[in-house]
């Protein structure tokens, strides 16, 4: 019996919970036990699962019922797929196509004009909190090359003049970008794929799987017993721990932090999620932002804005648009969760947080 855990991979459950507290410690064994026996004790039915390599992460699938195997089989290939029309490494792909012939129409796939319909909207209702065109601060970051590095504020300055989520066009078919700018669908290829994911399941008759795409989990049905998903949000200073873990069945759950990605450099840490308007990484008092809602593509998307954005400024997009919940990690040691989780979330386990409910 595996938990899903909402980081960057698959955890048991055991490795999670580990803490000082015994009595907690305990607590978290009799329910992972609980668990493990509502599973075994009325499906003994074995999972098909897959590990797979794409979009620069680790991917794990797992799908119950007659047609597992098709299922499995169907969102490996489509996964391959999507990673090589979105990759910004692959000169073939739609984003690579878009960037080399900018200032012109490229035609794109469908999935890629979804992709940057919903990065558009996204980039207005949160007022340039989240950009895929974001690009050229990624790469003089050094976050492609993996040769990090804190450019000038002289450069940053002038790459901020390439970034403009605003000057995207797309067509029926095609989309173009301005020469100097380019793309980056780091914040939201992976929601889509798991949104994707859950879409094949359901075309193969699978209704109880879990797909977890590096940091973007998403449950197709609840678990063969019936009883909802557990997944764990990792605790964003010890990812090794658990700050909470919720019950869903149907929905993406989505986590973005800067622990996610980082570099060190004159003991000063610098993470991957940019603010766009400045051209540094967000530094608006979150250690990381949890998403829930059905579609995975929103979900991820919007917990790398609302991160960029803050608390205070997450809360008033909550309030204004709403169809999500979250679950934020501040920098001040505080857990806030909004209402629509209460009854469905355990943060008992977040040591040294304080945790509220909005
Ligand atoms: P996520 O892990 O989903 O929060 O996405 C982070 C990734 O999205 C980064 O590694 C970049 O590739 C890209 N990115 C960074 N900052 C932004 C931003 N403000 N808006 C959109 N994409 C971003
Ligand atoms: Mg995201």
């Amino acid at each position: 019996m595996r938990m899903h855990y909402n980081g960057t991979m698959h955890v048991d459950f055991e490795r999670g919970v580990c803490r000082k507290n015994r009595k907690r410690r305990f607590a978290a064994f009799a329910f992972a036990l609980l668990l493990c026996l509502s599973v075994l004790g009325c499906d003994a039915e074995a999972a098909a699962r897959a590990d797979v390599f794409a979009m620069d992460t680790v991917m794990t699938l797992s799908a119950y019922g007659k047609q597992k195997h098709a299922a499995i089989d169907a969102c490996k290939a489509e996964l391959f797929r999507l990673d090589a029309l979105f990759s910004v490494t692959n000169a073939k792909s739609d984003v690579r196509r878009v960037m080399d012939g900018a200032g012109a129409f490229i035609d794109v796939s469908s999935e890629t004009l979804a992709i940057l319909a919903q990065a558009s909207a996204l980039f207005y209702s949160t007022d340039g909190a989240f950009d895929v065109t974001v690009f050229p601060l990624m790469e003089a970051w050094g976050f492609y090359a993996k040769a990090y590095t804190v450019p000038e504020d002289a450069a940053i300055r002038s790459l901020l003049t390439r970034v403009d989520g605003g000057a995207v066009e797309i067509t029926e078919t095609a989309a173009r970008i301005l020469p100097g700018m380019g793309l980056d669908f780091g914040a939201i290829a992976k929601g889509f794929a798991s949104q994707r994911m859950a879409e094949l399941f359901m075309e193969n008759g699978v209704t109880s799987g879990i797909v977890s795409l590096g940091g973007n989990v998403q449950a197709i049905g609840s678990q063969p017993d019936g009883t909802p998903w557990s997944v764990g949000i990792a605790d964003p200073r010890q990812k090794e721990k658990l700050t909470a873990v919720l019950s869903c069945s149907d929905e993406a759950v989505v986590t973005s932090g800067g622990y996610n990605r980082f570099f060190e450099q004159d003991g000063k840490t610098y993470h991957h999620i940019l603010d766009p308007r400045t051209g540094y990484p967000a530094d608006a008092g979150l250690l990381s932002v949890t998403v829930v809602c059905e579609n995975g593509m929103a979900a991820d998307g919007l917990s790398t804005a609302l991160f960029v954005m803050g608390l205070d400024a997450a809360l008033s997009y909550y309030d204004e648009y709403g169809g999500f919940e979250a679950v934020f990690v501040t920098e001040d040691d505080t857990v806030v969760i909004t209402g629509g989780l209460k009854g469905r979330i355990d943060a008992s386990m977040a040591e040294g947080f304080d945790v509220l409910y909005r």
